[in-house]
């Protein structure tokens, strides 16, 4: 049986071994959150989704919509825990997000070929087995040391921030309602509406309070803390995360609570990505009407974000320039995302297999999403080069065509490049 590494057992990683351990290779994993976690892990579990639980979109029209059911052709490991583990909130695909990691985890864990070892893997071992490194954004500051040296490249990083979750049984229904926003899909939000002075009172506080970092820093334009947001302007946030529209046409803003687990236990505020201290955001979220009494079951939190600045270091197979023997995947190689690092995982699987079996012809077409995304982040300018998750912008679409077209090429794209792989 042949012999390959995987590094890290997040979204990327988990889909890696999967694939790999189906395929019958012994797969060692290095993963070191059981012995230490990182700030944003909460449990032992791999596939942890560290803030929201919602991998977006199903609509076809929506380009992560489209790279789930490229996910889903391609018999993906989160695709079936997220599916199985789903909850309804709407048109995204939410989910309970202790049962979906604990699938995953039970399914890599009951693999015989797969060897777990719970170490910090520190730097890159030579010894001419192919290693996939997927160790996400938060990657061990030794590894992004070692590697830096290595590749002679600086890594690359923004800051981001996770917003907070709070329990059920500490809200007020009676200031709550539930619905979706106008009413689609099948799930319903918590949602809490706020009168031209309830806003007021809430804006000027949320801008006002004490932040855990001061300095400012590069944040991602896709999740900004909510205080940054809210500097930008008094009306940004409603039209933003807190806008009324379909929800409450007569409120000055509206804030969403997202399910977070089967039981209905646990609520996150949408788009409440913060850096406030803790006892800051207890006080200042507290001011939304039902949530006076909050219980926060976790923070929100601000984190830096490690990054490879792949169009420098990455071939387009995911190996590096420096060394074939070593793939690079997950939000690491330069992909932002739950389902884009999942994808970019499974991806560097098939890739790492197809050329172990001699495949000469394996790269995924241009015109899947997945195939576009990672020849984005390959192809890239090298200067200011920024994560990028899935979207239209990005697919390869000489001919214009609309996005349905584009759906159904894409999805006929995986299916005959499906039939090439050996
Ligand atoms: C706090 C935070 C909030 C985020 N919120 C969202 C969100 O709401 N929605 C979204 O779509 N994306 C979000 N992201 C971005 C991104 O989608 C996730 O980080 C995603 O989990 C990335 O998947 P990954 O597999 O690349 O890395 P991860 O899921 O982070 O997995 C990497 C794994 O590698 C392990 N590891 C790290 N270094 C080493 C080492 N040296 N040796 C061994 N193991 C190692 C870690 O313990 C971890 O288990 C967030 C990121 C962070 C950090």
């Amino acid at each position: 049986m042949n012999k390959v590494r995987v590094v890290g057992a997040g979204l990327a990683g988990s889909e890696a071994i999967n694939y790999l351990a189906k395929q019958g290779y012994e797969v060692e994993l290095y993963e070191c959150k059981r012995k230490k976690r990182n700030e944003a892990q909460h449990s032992d579990n791999f596939a942890e989704l560290v803030c929201s639980n919602s991998l977006k979109s199903m609509s076809s029209t929506n380009a992560c919509g489209l790279l789930k059911q490229e996910l889903i052709e391609l018999d993906s490991l989160t695709m079936k825990s997220a599916l199985l583990n789903r909850i309804p909130t709407g048109e995204d695909l939410s989910v309970d997000r202790n049962e979906f990691s604990l699938n995953i985890t039970k399914t890599i864990e009951d693999f015989p070929n797969v060897k777990i070892i719970d170490e910090e893997y520190e730097d890159i071992i030579d010894d001419g087995i192919l290693t996939i490194i997927a160790t996400g954004p938060l990657t061990s500051t030794k590894l992004a040391d070692n590697l830096t040296s290595y590749l002679g490249v600086e890594t690359l990083n923004f800051f981001d921030a996770a917003a907070p979750l709070v329990y059920s049984s500490s809200l007020n229904f009676n200031k709550l309602f539930e619905k979706s926003r106008y009413d689609k899909g099948d799930g319903k939000y918590l949602n809490s509406s706020m009168n031209e002075e309830e806003y007021e009172l809430f804006y000027k506080e949320l801008v006002n309070a004490e932040r855990v970092i001061l300095h400012d820093f590069e944040h991602f334009e896709g999740c900004l803390p909510i205080e940054v947001m809210a500097k930008r302007g008094k009306d940004t946030l409603c039209h933003g995360p807190l806008k009324p529209s379909g929800l409450d046409e007569n409120a000055r803003a509206v804030i969403q609570l997202r399910q977070d687990d089967a039981a209905k236990e646990l609520y996150g505020l949408v788009g409440f990505q913060t850096n406030l201290t803790y006892q800051e955001q207890k006080r200042v979220f507290s001011l939304i009407p039902g949530l006076e009494k909050a219980k926060f079951a976790r923070f929100g939190l601000m984190h830096k974000n490690l990054y490879l600045n792949a169009p420098l270091v990455l071939n387009r197979d995911l190996t590096l320039k420096k060394n074939r023997n070593i793939y690079i995947a997950g939000q690491f190689s330069g992909v932002e995302g739950y389902v884009e690092s999942a994808a970019s995982g499974l991806l560097s699987a098939i890739y790492l297999d197809q050329r172990l079996k001699g495949n000469e012809n394996y790269l995924i077409p241009l015109e899947t999403m997945i195939g576009s995304l990672v020849n984005y982040i390959v192809m890239s300018s090298p200067k200011n080069f920024a994560p990028m998750n899935a979207t239209y912008g990005i697919l390869y679409n000489h001919q214009g065509l609309d996005k349905l077209a584009c759906y159904n090429r894409s999805i006929d794209g995986i299916k005959k490049w499906k039939k090439k792989l050996i």
